[in-house]
């Protein structure tokens, strides 16, 4: 026998039964996104490695060392995407949707890879759904969209949802901010953990993350970067906040919720679940304002505003049970008609049940245990010259043309 192969680490293969769950998501979230106007949008599963390195930033965790990049052969580098929004805002730049009316609405559902260590709920392949709104800097576009998220998450059973909510301001107050916190630090840098200390210059908002006591001290009366927001930046958010109110979503403000992607600008959010059970995986979906973005990746100077939701971490959220399937109406069984039962399946399937067809070589006995076995309401028993069909919840069976066949069944599922 020759060695077999599995799926690759940190990949899975999705079976039916949990394919069906997925299915749920999936059409609860176009229920819901297409119903607020959002059209559907897909884009290559690769791009030029350009645009993720421009669009999500050179210094990013996901473009230092989580992308999965080659060479097409031609000396161009390619990149199986890692995330959404920037292949939205190549495509919103590269079809001039600019000229359509604003805001150009858009939701994406589809694959994405990144090169992480694989532990529950972080895969190298997974899925997410996506939502972004380009062209209106309206603070309702920010609120509409987390309310899509909520509804969508809530509805599908996700657990222990918490929202958090800050906003970065613009770039510039972003970076004048940064440099008093780069300072504040270095001016306690005796009080620090190592570990903080040694990230000053690189990250000086983790700080506000560390465990270590004296740290945490010290970031108590740090200056925070919601306090250094310019005027417009404020209102925007207040803005933001009192639709939420008035949607009574609850959320926590987190003056340290900075996100992984060097765009965003004013709102950013995260929706956590106590479900997934911590370990770094805690975030079912996220998001926020990226105003810059697609004026970066050589369009107009563009608002935009969006999220995506990782669909593993939203069933793993809402402990979602596998789903049998729904039975067949009918179950076609023969001795040998092959023919003449191939043609009663197919028609009744045209006149739109639901219906098996005896592929496995069984003998008639064979079959009417595997009609059982499927809890098929009729099994249609077809001979060269004969049709009978038998209704398995009353144990009759009568002698049948193929005309009343399909009435039958008809009457029978829904009575
Ligand atoms: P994390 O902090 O967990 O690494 P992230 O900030 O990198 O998440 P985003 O880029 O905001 O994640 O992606 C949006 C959502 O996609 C996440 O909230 C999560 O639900 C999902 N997601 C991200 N990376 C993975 C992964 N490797 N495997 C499964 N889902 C993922
Ligand atoms: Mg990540």
């Amino acid at each position: 026998m020759s060695r077999k192969l599995n799926a690759p680490r940190g990949t899975a293969d999705v079976l039916p039964d949990q394919a069906a769950l997925r299915q749920r998501v999936e059409e609860t979230a176009r229920e819901l996104l297409e119903s607020a106007g959002y059209g559907r949008i897909e884009t290559p599963a690769f791009e030029a490695t350009e645009l993720f390195s421009r669009g999500v930033g050179a210094a990013t965790d996901i473009v230092e060392k989580e992308m999965y990049s080659f060479d097409d052969g031609g000396g161009r580098s390619l990149t199986l995407r890692p995330e959404g929004t920037a292949p939205v805002c190549r495509a919103y730049v590269e079809h001039g949707m600019h000229k359509l009316a604003a805001p150009v609405k858009l939701y994406y559902l589809g694959s994405f890879f990144r090169a992480e260590r694989p532990q529950a709920g972080r895969y190298r392949q997974f899925w997410q759904v996506g939502a972004e709104a380009l062209g209106s800097e309206d603070p309702a576009v920010d609120a509409e969209l987390i309310v899509l998220l909520h509804q969508l998450l809530t509805r599908i059973g996700a657990g222990g949802l918490r929202l958090r909510l800050s906003s970065l301001g613009n770039p510039a107050s972003r970076s004048e901010y940064r440099d008093e916190l780069v300072a504040y630090l270095r001016a306690h840098s005796n009080r620090l953990s190592e570990v903080v200390q040694g990230r000053i210059e690189q990250n000086p908002l983790r700080a506000f993350d560390s465990d270590d006591p004296s740290t945490r001290e010290v970031m108590a009366s740090a200056p925070r970067l919601l306090d250094r927001l310019p005027a417009e930046d404020l209102e925007h958010f207040a803005e933001v906040r009192a639709l939420l109110d008035g949607a009574a979503i609850s959320y926590e403000i987190d003056t340290t919720l900075v996100r992984g992607l060097d765009y965003y600008t004013r709102t950013v959010f995260e929706f956590t679940s106590d479900d997934l059970g911590g370990g770094g995986q805690s975030t079912v979906g996220a998001g926020g304002r990226y105003d810059g973005l697609v004026e970066l990746l050589g369009g107009p100077p563009t608002p935009g505003v969006g999220w995506a939701s990782g669909i593993e971490r939203i069933l793993i959220a809402s402990h979602a049970e596998a789903v049998a399937p729904a039975p067949p109406d009918l179950y076609v069984a023969h001795d040998g008609a092959t023919a003449a039962a191939f043609a009663v399946a197919l028609e009744a399937r045209a006149a739109g049940l639901r219906v098996e067809l005896e592929l496995g070589g069984r003998s008639l006995k064979g079959q009417f245990k595997h009609a059982e076995r499927l809890n098929a309401r009729f099994v249609a028993v077809v001979g060269e010259e004969t049709l009978s069909l038998r209704d398995r919840a009353s144990g009759t069976e009568r002698l049948v043309s193929l005309d009343e066949l399909v009435g039958h069944v008809k009457r029978g599922i829904a009575s």
